[in-house]
C-alpha cells in the first residue's frame, strides 16, 4: 500500500500532539496518511503499554488514517544503529511516502530528539539501492521521501514553516483525548508527570492559537526543516 504521508513518532501519541491537525487536514484534503510508533510508550508514568495500543488504535480511528504499525523498540532506550535504522528503512520501502513527518529535533523526552535522527538517517539510507531489504519474503525497492519535517512537541521551538490547522482543533483534541490514561484526568489516582497536568491540555489549545496569530489564522501546527524550502513564485506563499 502506497501512502501520500507517512508520520513517525517515539511514543504512541506523539504524532497526535506534534501534527494531528495538520494529519486531519491532509487527510480532508484526500492525502492518505500512515502512523509508524517506534515504542509502546511502556515506559510512560501512567498507564500499560497494553493500554496504550488500545489508546492508539482509538486514537487512529478518530484521526482517519489508513494504517498504524507499531515497531516495539525499547522504550528509553533504543538507540540510533544498524538494526534500527533498518526496520525504519523496510516501513519507509513498504509504503513510499513523499513526505515523511518525525519528532522534534529537540525535546524534553531523550526519545523524541533520538527518534528523529533515526527516522530522518533512514530516510535518507532507504534511497540506496545496495541496502537490501525484504517484506514478507519479496524484495523491497529502494525509495526516498522528498522531504521530512520535524513536529513540535514539547519545547518552543521556532518553526520554519506553519500549517493552518482551523477546522481541525476538536479533533485533534479528541484524538489526544483518546490517550484517556496519559493526561489530565481529575479523578486519576496514578502519579502526577508533566503531561498529565490542566496546563499541559490546555497549552495545546494555545499553542495553535499562538501560532496562528502569528501567522494570521485562526489555529496553526509548527514544523523546522532540515534544509531551506524552495518556492516556484513569491506568489505561492501568499
Ligand atoms: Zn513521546
Amino acid at each position: 500500500m502506497k501512502l501520500d504521508i507517512l508520520a513517525f513518532g517515539a511514543h504512541p501519541d506523539d504524532v497526535e500532539l506534534g501534527c494531528a491537525g495538520t494529519i486531519l487536514k491532509e487527510i480532508s484534503l484526500g492525502k492518505t496518511v500512515g502512523i509508524i510508533d517506534l515504542t509502546r510508550g511502556e515506559l510512560g508514568t501512567r498507564g500499560s503499554a497494553a493500554i496504550r495500543d488500545q489508546e492508539a488504535s482509538a486514537a487512529a480511528a478518530i484521526l482517519g488514517v489508513s494504517v498504524r504499525e507499531n515497531l516495539e523498540m525499547r522504550d528509553g532506550f533504543f538507540v540510533n544503529d544498524e538494526n534500527h535504522q533498518m526496520e525504519i528503512i523496510k516501513m519507509i520501502r513498504k509504503y513510499q511516502p513523499e513526505i515523511v513527518l518525525c519528532n522534534a529535533i529537540d525535546d524534553r523526552h531523550i526519545d523524541h530528539a533520538k527518534g528523529s535522527k533515526l527516522v530522518s538517517d533512514a530516510c535518507f539510507l532507504a534511497g540506496l539501492i545496495k541496502i537490501e531489504t525484504t517484506e514478507a519474503g519479496e524484495k523491497q525497492t529502494a525509495w526516498r521521501p522528498k522531504i521530512v519535517y520535524h513536529y513540535i512537541q514539547w519545547k518552543n521551538i521556532e518553526p520554519d514553516f506553519v500549517v493552518d490547522i482551523t477546522g481541525f482543533t476538536d479533533r485533534k483534541i479528541a484524538a489526544i483525548l483518546a490517550y484517556s490514561s496519559q493526561f489530565y484526568d481529575a479523578n486519576s489516582n496514578e502519579p502526577e508527570s508533566p503531561i498529565t497536568s490542566k496546563n499541559f491540555l490546555e497549552s495545546l489549545n494555545y499553542r495553535s492559537r499562538d501560532l496562528g496569530r502569528l501567522s494570521g489564522v485562526e489555529h496553526a501546527e509548527g514544523f523546522t526543516v532540515e534544509r531551506y524550502l524552495a518556492v516556484n513564485s513569491l506568489g505561492d506563499l501568499i
